[in-house]
């Protein structure tokens, strides 16, 4: 099988995992997007993934990212979510180049792709983060911080607040995997409102992207199980 024959594969794979997911949530398949997660993947990978249908891509590298978007302009449909960690020095690199960012959780970052959102774009899709496992290591805010930074980048005209994220440790049974996924959207439901109503939540990978269906995701980011294992 050529390269393009195992992601097609893959990508159906994962397709159907979703919408099985959906049907035993009783939710409308449709109401689950799918990321694919092309870090640490070549750019002949993300063209397979695009022939077979995908077209929302994420990515957690800056540099890597533009390399390879640079190497596709001619799919210009894609969108490009960026769910890496962001550092201040490349906000605007990201402002300019991403239509989504993930992993929202710092007010003085979101404050630098506000402002440095290109003219003329419309403004930036944000998820902003939160982290439920307790762990120093993963990105987000904790519960209590999600209020003033939500208030936050509400009021910034360059961004769009679209939704929560989260990524929890990983764990091995569904109960366990469920239990983060079901705190983010608990905390969404306290925290919409009709102006803004954090519609998207970000939740659910290659392992556990049924717990996060079942929990209530809009969108799963899905990398290794579409793309096999990664370069790096
Ligand atoms: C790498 C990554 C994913 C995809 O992980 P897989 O286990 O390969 O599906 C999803 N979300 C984030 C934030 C990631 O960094």
């Amino acid at each position: 099988m050529t390269l393009d024959d195992i992601i097609a594969q893959h990508h159906n794979q994962v397709l159907a995992r979703i919408q099985a997911a959906a049907k035993r949530a009783g939710r409308p398949v449709d109401a689950v997007g799918l990321i694919a997660v092309s870090k640490q993947q070549p750019v002949a990978a993300i063209r397979a993934a695009y022939r077979a249908g995908q077209r929302a891509f994420g990515e957690s590298y800056l540099q890597e990212a533009l390399t390879k978007q640079a190497q596709l302009t001619d799919l210009t449909d894609i969108e490009w979510h960026f769910i890496g960690r962001i550092q201040s020095n490349k906000t605007r690199q990201i402002a300019a180049h991403f239509d989504w960012v993930h992993g929202l959780a710092d007010p003085g970052h979101a404050r630098r792709l506000s402002e440095q959102r290109p003219v003329g774009r419309s403004p930036l899709n944000v998820c902003l983060q939160v982290n439920l496992s307790g762990e120093t290591t993963k990105g987000g805010v904790a519960p209590e911080a999600l209020g003033p930074l939500l208030e936050h980048c509400r009021a910034l005209p360059g961004l769009c607040v679209r939704g929560l994220m989260t990524l929890p440790a990983p764990s091995e049974d569904e109960a366990t995997q469920r239990r983060p996924f079901r705190q983010l959207r608990e905390l969404r439901d306290r925290f919409a409102t009709p102006d803004c109503p954090l519609e998207v939540l970000s939740m659910g990978m290659s392992d556990d992207l049924e717990a996060a269906i079942l929990e209530g995701a809009t969108l799963v980011r899905i990398g290794s199980a579409i793309f096999g294992a990664r370069l790096g």
